[in-house]
């Protein structure tokens, strides 16, 4: 069964309210990321518009439509943090910075929105500092729970934190990872981290930075539950509305490239966030220009795929794919693949082993499926991931396989491809 997904589409900016919004680019109706279909048809096969739009008086990129969330988070997908020990060591460095840099200690508050499974916090309650996460995932909040990491099981918002402020809960620090760009109501989010904060307290919020994914060509980014494509120059207006103010910003490479941001109620600023907020500017992020060497490159690479397609299929030979992630599910709608083009998607994930991708209905299967396949080539969906993926499937590739790797250079090898990991 397919449908269109419940949706509303912007009539003006999500961060200054301007009507002054320009199409970057229009995907058309593409299927919800992420729903992962079940064979035997109990799930709903969703799409809705998906359109990139430029505020160009406030330089906020956006999706014009928003899919009610209840079709785009699922309570019961398992995504725990923990599981990634790249993430882990990531967040936990960041942790012991901040323990330091803040001076916190056992009269101090942390409070985390997204905190999932308490991959970061219990870095903070391990050094003897209160915490709080709010999250709301059921398995990971559970999981959380029972590692002795309080959690609210609900979302972070305004009515949250006034509610915990009324209560004497307030944050000399408050965290949100990679959640920014995914609330609907993004003031409303923003006001509850001006209402939780302590008068002295700081926010530091990480999410994928918006030059990043313009510089990797990642487009596959793109899509309903991201809401926003963020840079620096369209975050601090975000804050300034509620009384906060952008101190600091660091580069990290975590998930293709992402900015860590510090935020309090005081304007002071580093030279670092100068020097980004000014190379923004050189760059000009507020204008459709900034945005055309990523939609060409979008056009080209769309065109690569389908001579690549066309070539194999006039020789007859199959093509899967690897790596069954939300983002694949974008990448394959612009390129325009059908259930004709990939047999099948290896997925190292064993809860995704057995469904379909949505829209395409190409089936996942496990990995192994490769080996004794008839494929003639992968390409490899999970692009960031490409080195380690060809090195683990090397028998393929001796056996005569190829190997695709679609973005941010189209490349066929028979897995000697080196680009500079993302
Ligand atoms: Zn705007």
């Amino acid at each position: 069964m397919t449908g269109i997904a419940p949706h509303k589409a912007l009539g003006c900016c999500r961060g200054c309210d301007s009507e002054a919004l320009h199409v970057l680019h229009e995907f058309g109706v593409a299927p919800i990321a992420d729903r992962l279909l079940d064979p035997a048809g109990t799930t709903e096969d969703l799409s809705a518009p998906l359109t990139l739009v430029l505020c160009t008086d406030c330089g906020l990129t956006q999706i014009r439509e928003t899919v009610e969330p209840r079709y785009l988070f699922h309570e019961d997908y398992p995504y725990y943090s923990s599981v990634s020990k790249a993430l882990m060591a990531h967040f936990h460095a960041s942790a012991d910075t901040l323990v330091e840099t803040l001076e916190l200690g056992e009269d101090s508050l942390v409070v985390e929105a997204a905190s999932n499974d308490g991959y970061m916090l219990r870095r903070f309650k391990d050094a003897g500092i209160p915490v709080l996460g709010i999250d709301p995932s059921d398995g990971p909040v559970k999981a959380a729970q029972l590692r002795g990491i309080d959690t609210i099981h609900g979302f972070f918002n305004l009515d949250r934190a006034c509610a915990l402020a009324s209560e004497g809960k307030k944050a000399d620090l408050f965290l949100a990872n990679n959640v920014l760009a995914h609330v609907a109501d993004t003031h409303d989010f923003v006001a509850g981290i001006a209402e939780i904060l302590a008068e002295d307290g700081v926010a530091v919020i990480e999410f994928p930075y918006l030059t990043d994914l313009v510089d990797h060509c990642a487009f596959d980014t793109i899509y309903h539950q991201h809401l926003l494509y963020l840079s620096l120059t369209a975050t601090a207006p975000l804050f300034e509305r509620h009384g906060l103010f952008l101190n600091d910003a660091e580069r990290l490479k975590v998930h293709g490239g992402s900015v860590r941001i510090t935020v309090s109620r005081t304007a002071r600023t580093t030279p670092r966030l100068e020097a980004l907020l000014a190379d923004e500017a050189r760059r000009r992020v507020k204008e459709p220009v900034f945005y055309t060497p990523l939609l060409e490159r979008m056009e080209e690479l769309r065109h690569d795929f389908r001579v690549m397609l066309d070539a194999y299929r006039s020789r007859g030979q199959k093509i899967v794919g690897y790596g069954a992630a939300a983002k694949a599910t974008t990448l394959l709608h612009h390129f325009g693949v059908t259930q004709d083009d990939l047999m099948f998607i290896c997925d190292k994930s064993p809860w995704k082993q057995g469904l379909e991708m949505p829209g395409t209905r190409i089936p996942i299967v496990a990995p192994d499926a490769l080996n004794g396949s008839e494929a003639s080539a992968v390409v490899i969906l999970a692009w960031n991931f490409a080195n380690e993926i060809m090195a683990e499937n090397a028998d393929f590739a001796s056996q005569g396989g190829e190997f695709v790797v679609p973005v941010p250079d189209f490349v066929i090898t028979r897995g000697e491809y080196m680009r500079a990991a993302l």
